[in-house]
């Protein structure tokens, strides 16, 4: 089965038995081209009623009324950024920053989303300086990097597709109005346009660099704000990590080294596997080497504070010795627990649809 069948079928597989996708047809057509197509979703008329209800643009409604009832709209227009960037795609370094939270961007598509600009720029869609933090790694380490090109309230790439949380209805104070009542094929759409090409881009680019002989480091690159639903967060950058700590810990006491405040699985945990998602399914599933590094955002507001950060950050990976760039022999086991930890996903969203 080729392989876009078999993502496509993944995405659609667990939601049959729900009320708002009654089936869905994958498979290869005579011209050997793969095909899906979600076929049941929200009645268009609920759809408009509940927009209608609770009071959103008349444009948001519209689109997404459009965006509903059609499995394969334009969601991204030609003139529209492509839903990922990989920067220095020459590079031999065995070593991949990936950026989930790199964009604030929106599909014209989507409208406005029912945010005002000021929300639409800030801290709950995107990783404020995480960009630039990365690219500027990118730079000094000579290694490739892959930025999500969309905002992560469109999709969140950092979260299992069948996560509530990849389509936040709410964000520190702020309800979310573009995420509200989407039907399966809505949030279908956007894992198509979006959330696969990004993920497939970081698969082949680790897969390039492993067959190039030596298991490549992943590196994720993130942001948080100074506080966050009123708490203030004492850390300038924090470590997450699960079982591996071959990344983790040295990188930990580099930049304690450097004098930052360095929280260890803070402001997250890494052992919280649904918020870590990323490096969870490409790296520490596979025994990859890896880390997700948060940095404040306001040490990386403007350029001075990012190429200090990088330079730090920089010199601590650069540091690692030849010996973490290979599969820990641990992977067998994290697989096993990934695998265990979606199931529980899956089954928790099953109950609560009971409920
Ligand atoms: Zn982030």
């Amino acid at each position: 089965m080729p392989i876009v069948v078999c993502i496509v079928v993944w995405l659609v597989m667990p939601e049959r038995s729900t009320k708002a996708v009654t089936g869905g047809r994958c498979g290869t057509r005579k011209d050997g081209a793969s095909f899906a197509e979600p076929v049941s979703v929200k009645p268009r008329r609920q759809q408009a009623l509940y927009w209608r209800r609770t009071g959103r643009a008349a444009s948001l409604m519209q689109k997404n009324d459009h965006n509903g009832t059609n499995a394969s709209p334009d969601l991204l227009a030609a003139d529209e950024p492509a839903p990922f960037t990989l920067l220095n795609a020459a590079s031999h370094r065995p070593i991949l920053l990936v950026c989930d939270h790199a964009s604030a961007r929106f599909p014209r598509f989507l409208g406005d989303f029912g945010l005002d600009a000021e929300t639409r720029r800030s801290h709950r869609a995107v990783d404020l300086g995480a960009a630039e933090l990365a690219r500027k790694l990118a730079s000094t380490l000579g290694a490739a990097a892959v930025f999500a090109g969309y905002s992560r309230l469109v999709v969140d790439c950092n979260r299992n597709f069948h996560d509530a949380q990849a389509f936040k209805e709410y964000s520190d104070g702020v309800d979310i109005p573009g995420n509200r009542g989407l039907s399966e094929a809505q949030k279908l759409l956007r894992a198509e346009k979006i959330y696969r090409p990004y993920h497939e881009a970081v698969a082949a680019r680790i897969a390039r660099l492993t067959a190039a002989g030596k298991a490549p480091l992943v590196l994720a690159i993130h942001s948080f704000t100074p506080v966050y639903e009123g708490m203030t967060r004492p850390w300038e950058a924090g470590i997450l990590w699960d079982e591996d700590d071959r990344i983790a810990a040295p990188m930990m006491d580099g930049l304690r080294r450097a004098g930052l405040v360095v929280g260890d699985n803070q402001p997250y945990s890494g052992k919280t596997r649904r918020l870590n998602y990323t490096l969870d399914q490409h790296a520490a599933a596979v025994g990859l080497p890896h880390a997700c590094i948060e940095v404040r955002q306001d040490l990386i507001e403007h350029e001075q504070g990012v190429d200090r950060i990088a330079t730090i950050i920089a010199g601590s990976v650069d540091a690692l010795p030849p010996s973490v760039y290979s599969v820990s022999q641990g992977a067998v086991m994290a697989r096993s627990r990934a695998h265990a930890i979606d199931e529980d996903t899956k089954k928790q969203k099953r109950a609560v649809k009971q409920e």
